[in-house]
């Protein structure tokens, strides 16, 4: 009866867009739009966790407001198979088993992680594809091709029963893309023409001029440092920039090289790419990992994961020697083809200090000459043209910190293609479209940040919804390390302080094992890794979680302090 009464107060033919992640904040994209009793959600992204949160591992959006209508979710529908528009489905999918709809290589990258959280039995998985059509609830959802820094990108023009609204997704207007798939101009016009209630569009890149380069821009810079590399080169990008992997490769075979792969997720999405007909790798042309270490280095291209210097990662592995693939010498090459994302730049300048003291060399974004990176979001341009194109009656920023969104209303504003208003949300902030033509910012809805323990990337483990309660229930670890700065020796046996974590009883012995796990942990580092204090803390919380969670199955929150002796 109660539930009944709460929907009376929601105007029944009203078309609610209910922002839950993204707004006002870098990545963990979400977006309910509801129009009665029926909710269709928008992508479901996850956040990694700024530094202080130490021992979390992801972030992902607070749902509370769609279990709170639980009933009446009909689906999730991806827009591209980005981490921050994906990430958050296995998480949500446990609480909330509805269909989700996506391009092929979109679900291929669900159905692996959903396997992986031991899911993907009970999901409903359906596969779209761009210019095809679904009709959920009152909702008739259009994909229409967009263009960005991976494949199978779509907006979605959703016809609603007060009028289209659009969604961009993630995009850039390429004109030249790698896979020959243009940005879909045409469609934007026609739903312009025909009339676009609202339009949400990415915001990511509003703070730079002119146009985005083409994906292809790269391919000149990276042609050169092949050719002028003495020996091996080492490219790392995204794993999920199919693209730039493509044209690594063909730039490898266009200049007398073979290419080998290394990293987890490089070696998984380039195996789901490939099977898809997605990335298009000449026979005879890849060398096997065991190979790799062997292989004539004037004739080859590493491709390794890890652009971001993420501590376990292929890449930050190489760096301080401590790869079972291949180490790097002097006269090598390390091409950094991505982005350096803002709050990762200290570890990500570590790891470069790491390889030029084995006297590598290397080449990171901004440099002077041609790009070796190109970003997959619309610049100011691109941004007016598809605003021109839609000319919607309402627009809504999206995807960017509070001051992207508010430089993309200003530049909507600045353009004139805004019928009505430009209107400038927050995560957790709704607003109602009514059937008389108006639009009204509402009463905040429950959103905000959760965080998850996912378990180390070695294991696959139970997912853990570690929140506050949880931690105080599990307690915290802090292993102390004294490590001479120069030697990388250990001054002292390791002291490890505990709170709340153990019963004093049983406890004595497993911190006495927990101690022998840190100094194999450190035994077993390079002389590099034990001077890097972020790796070296990393390692350790890693090997003594598993260690812990094995011994206690609980999951305290670890906190190395090294000290300097
Ligand atoms: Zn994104
Ligand atoms: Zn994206």
């Amino acid at each position: 009866m109660a539930r009944r009464d709460k929907r009376k107060l929601l105007s029944t033919n009203s078309l609610w867009a209910i922002p839950l992640g993204g707004l006002g904040e870098f990545g963990m994209n979400m977006m309910a739009l509801r129009y009665g009793d029926d909710i269709l959600v928008i992508d479901a992204g996850l956040m990694f966790p700024e530094q202080e949160l130490l021992g979390v591992d992801i972030v992902i959006p607070d749902i509370t407001y769609l279990k709170q209508n639980r009933e009446m979710v009909r689906a999730i529908v991806l827009t591209h198979a980005h981490e921050d528009h994906i990430g958050a489905i296995p998480y949500i999918l446990g609480d909330l088993n509805v269909p989700v709809y996506g391009t092929q290589f979109t679900l291929a990258l669900v159905r692996k992680k959903l396997e992986e959280h031991a899911l993907l039995d009970k999901a409903d998985l359906r596969e779209v594809a761009a210019g095809q059509t679904s009709s959920i609830g009152p909702f008739q959802i259009e994909y229409v091709h967009v263009t960005h820094s991976t494949i199978d990108c779509v907006a979605l023009a959703i016809r609603t029963p007060l009028g289209v609204v659009i969604h961009t997704g993630d995009f850039k207007i390429d004109p030249t893309p790698v896979d020959g798939k243009p940005f879909d101009l045409h469609a934007f016009a026609r739903y312009g023409q025909q009339g676009v209630l609202a339009l949400f569009s990415d915001s990511t890149n509003v703070e730079r001029p002119g146009f985005t380069p083409s994906e292809k821009a790269v391919v000149v810079r990276l042609e050169e440092l092949f050719r002028a590399a003495p020996r091996r080169v080492v490219v790392s990008c995204f794993s999920s920039s199919v693209h730039r992997i493509q044209q690594v490769i063909n730039v490898a075979r266009g200049t007398g090289r073979k290419v080998g792969f290394v990293g987890r997720s490089m070696v998984d999405n380039i195996e789901i790419a490939h099977s898809l007909n997605k990335l298009r790798i000449p026979d005879g042309s890849v060398v096997r990992p065991q190979d790799i270490r062997s292989f004539d280095p004037n004739k080859l291209v590493v491709l390794a994961s890890g652009t971001q210097a993420e501590p376990m990662s292929a890449l930050s592995r190489i760096a301080v020697d401590n790869h079972r693939a291949l180490t790097i010498n002097e006269g090598d090459t390390v091409i950094l083809s991505s982005r350096i994302i803002p709050g990762n730049e200290k570890q990500i300048f570590r790891m470069i200090d790491h390889l030029f003291r084995r006297h590598v060399l290397v080449y990171y974004e901004g440099g002077r000459s041609a790009p070796i990176h190109v970003s997959g979001h619309a610049s100011q341009e691109e941004q007016k043209i598809l605003l021109q194109l839609v000319r919607p009656k309402f627009f809504v920023p999206i995807h960017g910190e509070y001051r992207q969104m508010f430089q993309h209303a200003a530049l909507a504003e600045q353009v004139g293609a805004v019928g009505a208003e430009i209107l400038l949300l927050d995560s957790g902030h709704p607003v109602e479209f009514t059937a008389d033509g108006n639009a009204y910012k509402r009463e905040p809805v429950p959103a905000g940040r959760v965080c998850v323990d996912r378990g180390s990337l070695e294991e696959i483990e139970e997912v853990v919804i570690r929140d506050r309660q949880h931690l105080s229930a599990d307690g915290v670890v802090v292993p102390i390390i004294a490590i001479d700065k120069n030697t990388g020796l250990m001054g002292t046996p390791p002291e490890i302080v505990t709170r709340g974590f153990l019963p004093s009883d049983d406890g004595h012995e497993i911190m006495n094992k927990a101690r022998e796990v840190i100094v194999r942990t450190i035994e077993q580092s390079s002389a590099e890794e034990k001077t890097d204090w972020t790796v070296i803390k990393e390692k350790i919380r890693v090997d003594l979680k598993r260690f812990l969670n094995k011994q206690t199955a609980k999951r305290p929150l670890i906190l190395p302090v090294i000290l300097e002796v």
